[in-house]
């Protein structure tokens, strides 16, 4: 797929069809809402797509679709086997599909083709299969009792879930929500963002065609303040799992208190990246800080979005990330040869370049970047930013900004470094950079942060590449355990049983 031209991918992109009307019970179908929701495209600005905003009906029949769906057994009843070799039946349509499945992203989110191709599938292929693989493999216990009580603790699916999520990885994200929930026996209704649908709609139909029965996974487009805030609050959802920003989780805590369902909110980061005195090489780490940053064009939530720098080591390693951030040339998503793409909406590049004046008028200092660019393409383009001279207490060092823009700050002793790293009010993830294992020690037991990698950039790391690696967000970039073993268990009830012979 390396060698396809610009004109290949063009023609791909010309032939896609986007994907807008609900998948419920097994058919497309129209959705309802007032109002049509204008979807500009963001490598060139004009309209893709308009598409109602979708409203509480549609939600209750997607409910109603995947609660029959559940009640009946058709899903959750098969064997453990079945519903494996469905998933991995899915996992080759995926893969079949996998040219379709990311031009649809491409187009809707702006990021590289390459990137779609070469990072998000083997992502998404990574974690189905993950799931698949452990539909046998979540097990109860035994507990001793006395000799006539058995007395055990079993796994249950939960039952209907609900699943909201944002737009920066669409195919990867459905699928880690879709996966380890089926994996599990549920049945779940997932409302993409509204400004990625496509993926997850296109997923929906594959699925049907592995075999996974109608009914069992439901996508429904939408806005989130119609379709999202109704499943949130909806009496018959037993788990919400939601992967988006933390105001918005905020939100839906308070909607899913209606029926006290069971939550999974992995939100916001603000990542620290923390180099230290004795780094390995300066180069090494200049590459893991660029990458860490500017992947996805900085819109993920692991981004490592501050720098935190001895002093001593900090104009070296600021000289060599400009060396290289200045090289990175924001190109045609569809131009196989392009490693850096756009931002997904106008909104979002206007709130990126506000966070810029932002740090420039705080007293930042501009190392490199800052402006919007390609302008002529109609498109969201806006170049890779360092900023130097950030203080803690700044709007650039404080807020999630998603978008390309780097903070340095610089420290002086490890525990300088720990609490600047600890002072936001996020705790996703953190890199660390040092050659002692006494600093390595200090840096896991002090830093609040749900993933922790050291000398090495976390994500995408080959464990949580495949969705091996448990994630537990700390503080506000959420709760609840997603990937791994442990983040299946979310999605399964545990029930303590004891037999009286
Ligand atoms: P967002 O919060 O604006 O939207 C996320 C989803 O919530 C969308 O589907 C949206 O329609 C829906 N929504 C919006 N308002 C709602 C409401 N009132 N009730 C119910 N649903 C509602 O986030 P976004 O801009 O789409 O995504 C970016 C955010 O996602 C960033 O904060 C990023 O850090 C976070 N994110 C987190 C992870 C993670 O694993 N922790 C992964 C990817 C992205």
């Amino acid at each position: 797929m390396e060698n396809r031209t610009r004109e290949y991918w063009a023609q791909r992109a010309q032939a896609a069809k986007c994907h807008h009307r609900a998948f419920i019970d097994g058919s497309f179908r129209d959705t309802g809402g007032a109002e049509l929701y204008s979807k500009e495209s963001p490598i060139d600005g004009r309209v893709l797509a308009e598409f109602p905003v979708g409203s509480a009906e549609d939600v209750d029949s997607a409910v109603a679709s995947a609660r029959l769906a559940f009640d009946d057994g058709r899903w959750g009843h098969q064997s453990a086997t079945v519903r494996q070799a469905a998933l991995l039946r899915l996992a080759d349509l995926v893969e079949a599909n996998a040219e379709e499945l990311a031009i649809l992203d491409v187009l809707e989110v702006g990021k590289p083709v390459r990137d779609a191709i070469s990072i998000d599938l083997p992502l998404s292929l990574g974690v189905l299969r993950y799931c698949a693989s452990a539909t046998d493999k979540i097990l109860g216990t035994v507990t001793p009792a006395d000799s006539r009580t058995l007395a055990i603790t079993v796994r249950s699916p939960r039952g209907v879930v609900g699943a909201i999520v944002g737009w920066n990885f669409p195919l990867v994200l459905a699928i880690q929500k879709m996966a380890p929930a089926l994996a599990m026996g549920n049945t779940i209704v997932l409302k993409p963002s509204e400004l990625s649908s496509s993926s997850a709609l296109r997923l929906a139909e594959l699925a049907v065609e592995a075999g996974i029965p109608p009914g069992v996974f439901n996508v429904l487009p939408g806005l989130g303040r119609t379709v999202g805030a109704r499943l949130a609050s909806h009496p018959d959802v037993d788990l919400l799992t939601f992967t988006g920003s933390s105001a918005t989780g905020k939100k839906i805590m308070e909607a899913a208190a209606s029926n006290m369902k069971r939550l999974l909110l992995e939100c916001g980061g603000k990542s620290a990246n923390i180099v230290c005195e004795d780094c390995p090489d300066l180069d090494a780490v200049a590459d893991g800080v660029m990458g860490r940053m500017f992947w996805n064009q900085g819109q993920v939530c692991t981004a490592g979005t501050r720098l935190i720098v001895a002093e001593s080591v900090s104009r070296e390693l600021v000289k060599r990330i400009a060396d290289r951030a200045i090289r990175v040339r924001a190109g045609d998503p569809l131009d196989g040869a392009t490693a850096f793409g756009a931002i997904v909406s106008r909104p979002q590049m206007d709130k990126v370049l506000g966070y810029i004046h932002s740090g420039t008028q705080d007293g930042a200092s501009l190392v490199v970047g800052g402006r919007r660019v390609r302008e002529d393409s109609g498109g969201y383009f806006v170049e890779p930013t360092v900023f130097e001279n950030v203080r803690a207490d700044m709007k650039i060092a404080r807020e999630e900004i998603f978008g390309p823009v780097l903070s340095v700050m610089t420290f002086k002793t490890v525990a300088e470094a720990i609490a600047l790293a600890n002072a936001t009010s996020y705790g996703l993830s953190a890199t660390v950079w040092t050659r002692s294992a006494e600093v390595t020690q200090k840096m896991i037991a002090g830093l609040r942060a749900g993933e922790i990698a050291i000398n090495t950039v976390s994500n995408p790391s080959p464990g949580a590449m495949f969705g091996a690696m448990p994630l537990e967000p700390h503080k506000q970039s959420g709760f609840g355990v997603e990937s791994g073993m442990e983040g299946l268990q979310t999605y399964t009830a545990l029930k303590a049983v004891q037999i009286h012979a």
